[in-house]
């Protein structure tokens, strides 16, 4: 497999075309943002802890029937994905209240909530909007059919991520996931599963394992990925 040119680069990771029209090479980086890229900032070794436990991650959901991007990972910060076109949604699932929820509906942070929550926002130049089904329908960001897809494959992985966290003592609290559609119209799971893209709460002492410690200052952001990889047997 050749790299060839880079085709993107977003805000934590590098996309490249390959000599295979159908798969591209994901390079992950250790550059990290929040808040809509006001707050920048470098988290060391992050991008290898996020590419490998992206892969590991992806792999549990396969296991279980989830299809997702994931080819074969080729270096400590490199992956060989399928080639997708991205459905342009975050695709939230909340297991308890925190961040953008909290601060929205006035809800403690921690409390569990009466039901799983799913949440989508649009992905655009305009500060990632939250957007409802209909609203979703109504714009063509995604059609019926893979919207109902969507949903029932996110609650899935909600269902084997959060049970997986629960084995080495870590609260699924909430996590963005994001899909895209095969040249063969299929719907994938892409984009990554990380501490940048979940929230991660130590069972016993609630201590933040993600990247709340980058957004909100509170150090140790490091080894708070360093302990979700070493939980993770990796
Ligand atoms: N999230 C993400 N990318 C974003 C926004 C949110 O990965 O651009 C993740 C975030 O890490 C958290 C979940 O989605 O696990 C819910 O985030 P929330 O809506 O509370 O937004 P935030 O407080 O992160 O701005």
């Amino acid at each position: 497999m050749k790299k060839m040119e880079q085709l993107y680069e977003g805000k934590a990771k590098k996309v490249f075309k390959t000599d295979d029209e159908n798969l591209y090479i994901v390079d992950y980086k250790d550059d990290a943002t929040a808040f809509n890229g006001l707050k920048k900032g470098q988290i060391a070794g992050k991008g290898v802890v996020n590419n490998k436990m992206s892969n590991f991650l992806m792999q549990i959901m396969e296991k279980n029937g989830i299809p997702t991007h994931f080819v074969e990972e080729i270096s400590d910060r490199e992956t060989v994905v399928k080639r997708v076109e991205i459905v342009p949604l975050e695709v939230i699932i909340r297991n308890i209240a925190a961040g953008s929820f909290s601060k929205r509906f006035g809800v403690e942070e921690g409390k569990k909530l009466n039901c799983t929550t799913l949440e989508y926002c649009l992905k655009n130049d305009l500060g990632d909007p939250m957007i409802n089904d209909y609203q979703i329908i109504a714009i063509g960001a995604a059609t019926k059919e893979d919207l109902d897809t969507i949903a029932d494959l996110t609650f899935k992985v909600n269902d084997v991520l959060k049970a997986y966290f629960e084995s080495i003592n870590i609260e699924l609290v909430d996590f963005k996931i994001e899909f895209g559609k095969t040249p063969d119209g299929q719907i994938i799971l892409a984009d990554e599963i990380s501490p940048d893209t979940c929230r991660l709460w130590d069972a016993t002492t609630h201590e933040k394992l993600d990247k709340d410690r980058f957004r909100r200052d509170m150090g140790n952001v490091e080894e708070a990925y360093a302990e979700v990889f070493k939980r993770l047997g990796l």
